[in-house]
C-alpha cells in the first residue's frame, strides 16, 4: 500500500522540532522517563502521547458503574520505605501513599491454605505448620534465601535496580549467589525440598514472569520472588490508577505534556535518524528525541520502515517470543465481601498453568481472585466489592477466540468467565448470586488495550537475546517492557535509564540558547516596535 509520509520521508526537509522529546505511550515505562527528563532537565519539551483517553497502560484502572477495577498489575515490589523503587519514585517527587499487602496472597489448595506473609517468620512458620515433615529443608531453604538477599542489598548502587547482566557481573562477586549461578529455580527447589506438593507452593511465584521455573534463574527468582516476603508487597493508596495519575501529575508539573486520544501510526525518520512521528489522524510530529513505551515489534516492523535496520536486528527481534496472556473478568457485586484477604489463588499449580497457555492449552481448573477494597476500602462502590478473576490464556487458543463470528466469541467469553466465577466460588461460595456487573477481558481485549502483540502481560518474554534501550536507528530509544521484561519496577527503572540517558545528550548551550534566544527575540522585537511606533526614527 502506498503511504505518502513514509515515501516523502527521506527526502522531506526536516521541520524545526516542536518538542525536545516524544514518548509513545504513557505505560509506566513512558512516565518514568518523561518525569525522569523533566526533572533532570526542567528546560526541555517533552510529549507523550497516549492512545487512550487515560495514562498508565498496566498500570492504569477504571471505573464502571462505581465500581473500581485495576486494568493490570495489582501490587508493587521493592516499594518499602528504604527500597530501590520506591527511593526512585519518591526522588522524582511522586507523593503517594503506599498500603502493605498483608497477606501478599492466600494460596487455596483442596487440603491446605497458605498465607504468604510479608515477614520471613511468619511465611517460614507458615510452610512449617502446612508441611511438617520438611521443617529442616524449609529452615535451610530460607537461610540461603537470608543469605542471597543480603548480598543482593549490598550490590544495589545508585538506588537502581540492577539489570539482568549487571546482576550476572554481581553473582560473580557475592558466594551464594556464585553457588546458584547457573542454576534454574526449578533446580534450586529441587534440590533443596524432596516433598513435589511443596515445590509447587514454591513454584507459584513464576506466575509472577509467566515463565515455567525451569526457565528463570534461581538467583534472579530468589531476589525477586523473596523480596515482598522481606520488604513487604504495596499497594497504592486509590488503586493502581492512582499511581499512574501520580506519575503523570508529576510529569505535567515538571513541564512535560501529555495528549490523550493520539495513536502513534509511524515513527519518522531521515537518514537513519528520527526525526518525528505520525499519527492515525494523519498529524505529524517533530521531536529531537523519540521514545518508544509501545510494542516492540509493532516498534520495528510496523511504525518505523524496517528496511531502515539492519537485518541482524530484525532477526533479533523477530526471534522474542511474546510472554503470555490472559483471561479476566471484573465483577461489581452488590454487596461488600467481608473475611476475605485482597489476593487470593485457588488450586494454583503454577509450572502446569504456564507451560499449557505457552502450548496453546486453555483448560482452567484455576483461579486467581483479587478483592482491591480489602487493602482500600475506599475503593467500595457505596459499601459494595469489586472482584477481579484471573488466569492465563493463549492469544491463539480457539482460531483466535473465535473472533471471526462475533456471536461466538461473545459465548465462548461468557462460557468461560462462567468457568472461573465457578471456580471462584470454592472460596466465596455465593459469589454468583450477587453479580450486578460483569466485563470480560480475552487476550484478544489486552491486546486492544495495550497495543502489545498477542495481548502479553509481560511484553517480550524475558531472556534470550538481550533488547537495549537504544535500536540501530539514531535519535530512537526503547522503555518499558521492551527492555528487561515486565513488571512494574523493571519496566520503571528502564524508562528512567532512558531519561538519564538522554538528559546527559542534552547539549549545554542548547540549554544556554534556550534561556537565550527568548531574550535576544525580545530586545529585537523590542528595537522593532520603537521603531514602528517612531518612524522618523528610520533614516
Ligand atoms: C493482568 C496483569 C497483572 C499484572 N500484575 C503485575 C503485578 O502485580 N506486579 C508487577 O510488577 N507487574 C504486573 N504486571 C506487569 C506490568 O503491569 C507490566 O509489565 C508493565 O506495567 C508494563 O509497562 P510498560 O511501560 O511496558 O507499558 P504498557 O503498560 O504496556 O503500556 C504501554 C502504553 O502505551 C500505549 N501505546 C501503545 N502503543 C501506542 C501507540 N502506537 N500510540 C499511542 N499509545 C500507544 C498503550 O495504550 C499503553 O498505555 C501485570 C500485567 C497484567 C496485564
Amino acid at each position: 500500500m502506498n503511504d505518502p509520509v513514509r515515501e516523502k520521508q527521506d527526502t522531506m526537509s526536516e521541520s524545526p522540532a516542536k518538542y525536545d522529546v516524544i514518548i509513545i505511550g504513557s505505560g509506566v515505562g513512558g512516565l518514568s522517563a518523561g518525569l525522569t527528563l523533566q526533572t533532570l532537565r526542567p528546560e526541555l519539551n517533552t510529549l507523550i502521547l497516549e492512545q487512550h483517553n487515560a495514562p498508565g497502560g498496566y498500570i492504569s484502572g477504571f471505573r464502571r458503574k462505581g465500581y473500581y477495577f485495576d486494568s493490570g498489575a495489582e501490587g508493587l515490589v521493592f516499594a518499602g520505605e528504604n527500597q530501590n523503587f520506591r527511593k526512585a519514585i519518591d526522588g522524582l517527587g511522586v507523593k503517594l501513599e503506599y498500603l502493605s499487602i498483608d497477606p501478599i496472597e492466600v494460596l487455596h489448595y483442596e487440603d491446605k491454605s497458605i498465607a504468604l506473609y510479608p515477614d520471613p517468620d511468619r511465611y517460614q512458620q507458615e510452610l512449617i505448620r502446612n508441611f511438617p515433615d520438611s521443617e529442616e529443608e524449609i529452615v535451610k531453604f530460607f537461610e540461603i534465601i537470608i543469605a542471597l538477599q543480603k548480598e543482593y542489598d549490598s550490590s544495589i548502587k545508585d538506588g537502581l535496580e540492577p539489570s539482568f547482566r549487571e546482576l550476572i557481573k554481581i553473582v560473580f562477586r557475592r558466594p551464594t549467589m556464585r553457588k546458584l549461578a547457573l542454576k534454574s529455580y526449578k533446580k534450586f527447589l529441587e534440590d533443596s525440598f524432596s516433598d513435589p506438593e511443596l515445590i509447587k507452593v514454591l513454584a507459584i511465584y513464576s506466575l509472577w514472569y509467566g515463565i515455567p521455573p525451569e526457565d528463570i534463574k534461581a538467583v534472579s527468582a530468589a531476589v525477586s520472588f523473596f523480596s515482598p516476603i522481606f520488604n513487604g508487597h504495596y499497594y497504592p493508596k486509590g488503586g493502581m490508577f492512582a499511581f499512574a495519575q501520580g506519575l503523570t501529575e508529576t510529569f505535567v508539573k515538571r513541564g512535560g505534556e501529555i495528549q490523550y486520544k493520539k495513536r502513534v501510526t509511524q515513527i519518522l525518520t531521515k537518514r537513519r535518524k528520527a526525526i518525528g512521528v505520525g499519527l492515525k489522524d494523519g498529524t505529524v510530529i517533530h521531536g529531537k528525541w523519540i521514545i518508544s513505551n509501545a510494542d516492540l515489534k509493532r516498534t520495528v516492523f510496523e511504525y518505523v520502515n524496517m528496511k531502515k535496520f539492519p537485518n541482524s536486528y530484525l532477526g533479533k527481534v523477530l526471534k522474542k517470543d511474546q510472554s503470555v496472556s490472559g483471561f479476566a473478568v471484573f465483577l461489581g457485586l452488590d454487596k461488600e465481601l467481608k473475611g476475605y484477604p485482597s489476593h487470593m489463588a485457588y488450586n494454583v499449580d503454577a509450572e502446569k498453568l504456564i507451560k499449557n497457555t505457552l502450548n496453546g492449552i486453555f483448560d482452567p481448573k484455576e483461579v486467581l481472585i483479587r478483592i482491591p477494597s480489602k487493602i482500600d476500602s475506599d475503593l467500595l462502590n457505596e459499601g459494595k466489592s469489586s472482584v477481579i478473576l484471573l488466569s492465563f490464556a493463549p492469544y491463539n487458543w480457539a482460531h483466535k477466540w473465535n473472533k471471526n463470528d462475533p456471536e461466538k466469541y461473545k459465548r465462548t467469553k461468557e462460557n468461560y468467565a462462567d468457568m472461573l466465577i465457578k471456580l471462584a466460588e470454592n472460596l466465596i461460595p455465593d459469589l454468583s448470586e450477587h453479580i450486578t456487573l460483569k466485563l470480560v477481558s480475552t487476550p484478544l481485549t489486552f491486546e486492544r488495550f495495550s497495543l502489545n502483540t498477542q495481548g502479553a502481560w509481560y511484553g517480550p518474554k524475558m531472556g534470550g537475546l538481550n533488547i537495549k534501550i537504544q535500536p540501530p536507528i539514531r535519535k530512537l530509544f526503547l522503555a518499558g517492557a521492551n527492555i528487561d521484561g515486565g513488571g512494574v519496577a523493571p519496566c520503571f527503572f528502564s524508562g528512567m535509564n532512558v531519561g538519564k540517558h538522554i538528559s546527559k545528550r542534552f547539549k549545554p548551550w542548547q540549554r544556554t540558547a534556550r534561556i537565550m534566544f527568548p531574550l535576544i527575540s525580545y530586545f529585537t522585537n523590542r528595537s522593532k516596535m520603537k521603531v514602528l511606533l517612531n518612524p522618523s526614527r528610520i533614516k
